[in-house]
This record gives C-alpha cells, sequence and structure tokens, in this order.
C-alpha cells in the first residue's frame, strides 16, 4: 500500500486546525470561550468576536478539546508516513505560545505527540516491509534561535555555529549535526527529550527560550528496494515553530526586540513560502530565513506539507487567535 494514494487527487498542503481545552486558571478565573465547534465535523470553526457575529474559518481538520492524541495522528499519519515511500514531508505547529504547540508535537510522557508516533510506526512499517525494502532511519533535532542554528543531539551544542551546505544529492545539509540511528523504539523516547532538553541549556528561562525558538527535528529515511535495488533519500521535517504573538510595546526594545524580529521574519518568510508555493508562482523566496533555507527540499516540489494551526478557547487570546487563523487563510 502506498501512503500517499490518499493523498494524490488534493494538491500538497494541509491544514489543521487544534483548539487546546480552557485551562484550570482560564476556568477559575471566568474566561468565556470564543470558539464553536458546532461544524468542526465538516472541518469549520467558529469565532465569537463580539456580539452575535460569528466568523468562520475552513480547515482540512478541525480538532476540538476533546480530541486527543491518537486523533490528531490518525489524519496526519498517512502524510507522515509517505516519507518511506521516497517523498519529502514537512510538519509545523504554528500559533501563540500556550496553544499547544510543543504538545501536539512533544507530547508528555503519558500523552506523547506527533513526534513519537511518528518515529514508532515508521519502525512499525520498516519492520513490516523488511522483505522488500531496507530503511535507515536516523533522527536529528536543530534548533533556530535568532538566525542561528544549533545541534541539540551534539556533545557541546552550544560550542557550533552550523551553516547550511548545499549538498551533492540536493539536499541541504548541516555539516556536523549528530544523527542518532535509531534501530528500536525504546529508545525513541530518551533521544527526544535529551534533544529538547538540551534547548534550555544557556538560557535563563527554558520556557521563555523554547517560546522564541524554533525546534526542528529532522527523520532522514533511506530506503533501499531489495527488488530492484533502487534507493530513495527522503526528509521529514517536524517543527515546533517558536510563538506567533506580536510584541507587547513595553518590550520592544533590546535583545526581546531582536528576537521577536528574527521570529516575525522567518514566520512571515514561512507564509511567504507556503503563499507563493500555493498560488504556484515561479519565484519561492526560500532564502529569506535560516527556517525555510533548511526546508527547501522539504518544501515545494512534490513534497507534502501539514501545518497545525494552534490556538485558544479564551476570549482573553482573542486577538492573537485571529491573528493565527488569518495566518493560514493567507497560506492557502
Ligand atoms: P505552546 O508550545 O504552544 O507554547 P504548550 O504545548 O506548552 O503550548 O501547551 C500549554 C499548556 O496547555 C500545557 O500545559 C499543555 O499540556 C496544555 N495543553 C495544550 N494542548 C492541550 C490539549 N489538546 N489537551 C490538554 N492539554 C493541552
Ligand atoms: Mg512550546
Amino acid at each position: 500500500k502506498l501512503y500517499n494514494e490518499v493523498q494524490e487527487a488534493k494538491g500538497n498542503i494541509r491544514v489543521f486546525c487544534r483548539c487546546r481545552p480552557l485551562s484550570k486558571a482560564e476556568i477559575t478565573a471566568g474566561h468565556e470561550t470564543v470558539v464553536d465547534f458546532d461544524a468542526a465535523k465538516d472541518g469549520e470553526l467558529g469565532i465569537l468576536s463580539g456580539g452575535s457575529t460569528k466568523k468562520t474559518f475552513k480547515f482540512d481538520r478541525v480538532y476540538t478539546p476533546k480530541d486527543d492524541q491518537v486523533d490528531v495522528f490518525a489524519d496526519a499519519s498517512p502524510m507522515v508516513m509517505s516519507v518511506l515511500d521516497g517523498y519529502n514531508v514537512c510538519i509545523f505547529a504554528y500559533g501563540q505560545t500556550g496553544t499547544g504547540k510543543t504538545f501536539t508535537m512533544e507530547g508528555t510522557e503519558q500523552n506523547r505527540g506527533v513526534n513519537y508516533r511518528t518515529l514508532e510506526e515508521l519502525f512499525k512499517i520498516a519492520d513490516e516491509r523488511s522483505e522488500t525494502f531496507t530503511y535507515n532511519i536516523s533522527v536529528s533535532v536543530l534548533e533556530v534561535y535568532n538566525e542561528q542554528i544549533r545541534d541539540l543531539l551534539a556533545a557541546s551544542p552550544t560550542s557550533k555555529k552550523l551553516k547550511i551546505k548545499q549538498a551533492s544529492e540536493g539536499f541541504h545539509h548541516v555539516p556536523g549535526i549528530v544523527e542518532a540511528k535509531e534501530e528500536n523504539t525504546s529508545q525513541i523516547w530518551s533521544v527526544l527529550q535529551a534533544g529538547s532538553s538540551v534547548r534550555a541549556v544557556g538560557s535563563n528561562n527554558v520556557n521563555e527560550h523554547s517560546n522564541r525558538s524554533h525546534c526542528m527535528l529532522c527523520i532522514m529515511v533511506r530506503a533501499k528496494n531489495l527488488m530492484n535495488v533502487e534507493c530513495t533519500n527522503s526528509k521529514l521535517w517536524l517543527v515546533d515553530l517558536a510563538g506567533s504573538e506580536r510584541l507587547a510595546k513595553t518590550d520592544a526594545q533590546g535583545d526581546r526586540l531582536k528576537e521577536a524580529q528574527n521570529i516575525n521574519r522567518s514566520l512571515s518568510a514561512l507564509g511567504d513560502v507556503i503563499s507563493a508555493l500555493a498560488t504556484k508562482s515561479s519565484h519561492i523566496p526560500y532564502r529569506n530565513s535560516k527556517l525555510t533555507h533548511l526546508l527547501q527540499h522539504s518544501l515545494g516540489g512534490d513534497s507534502k506539507t501539514l501545518m497545525f494551526v494552534q490556538i485558544s478557547p479564551s476570549e482573553q487570546d482573542l486577538n492573537e487567535t485571529l491573528s493565527s487563523l488569518n495566518f493560514t487563510t493567507w497560506v492557502r
């Protein structure tokens, strides 16, 4: 079974919207929900933006706060698994800080996210296909912060500044990244955790730092068809993007300002690339940020893209929610 079959007819960009539950603090404070899920099954999301006005947004999928990690992965997995058929794939989580980007991608020990489930499923299918294919699957974890790339699996991640190079096979390659060759499912969670714990090193506040950087898991799949000895290399990027919220005016100076400008630049560069791809523009501006430059060969062409737009249900977050939802209309 080819995993891309399902996708064939529909084009290569999907947008899923996921809304987290109201937090305990929000419930205690009496915050109202502004999201209407009546037509969620049809991919429609309603936003009650004051009075009786309701704005609706259309997605390939809408997840309510009741949908869990299994529901989400069930829809994402056909696209993800097409990496085994030689496709390059890119998955992003986009949204304001605190809306569940890391929950969706990384998840928690009890509620593991897309990253873990993807690797687990890849190994399972690779195993099932072992009579006809050999797969070599390796993993690297990068962070892009202030337009600098850091390798989170390297022995001393802060010591190196990595640069992007064009490798001979047309892949962009970051020389010096450590690839954790994963043979065995039981190691996956610990490798992923190792990457994410290193993110904290050298920052005063772990959460603040990760909210301002992009965390990029790259899964490289080398497949060899044992029947005709054909080999393919493909890449799957799983990206937990920096928070999309705008900077408060009072913070608009010094390092904060520089961070915010870099985040803005890379998120709008990403939007520009996806929008150029969606409108079949002749020029795709990959070079405008490290993020899009790294992803160049996994965005466009016959590669597949899935964006999770993460939102909060709370009235307090209405403006950021609308701005995230509008971002997606712009990328389509
Ligand atoms: P972000 O990475 O976008 O800043 P987080 O993933 O850290 O957001 O989520 C913020 C908080 O909300 C965390 O405590 C997380 O566990 C919780 N959360 C997010 N999404 C969900 C969900 N769908 N179900 C339950 N809890 C969630
Ligand atoms: Mg996060």
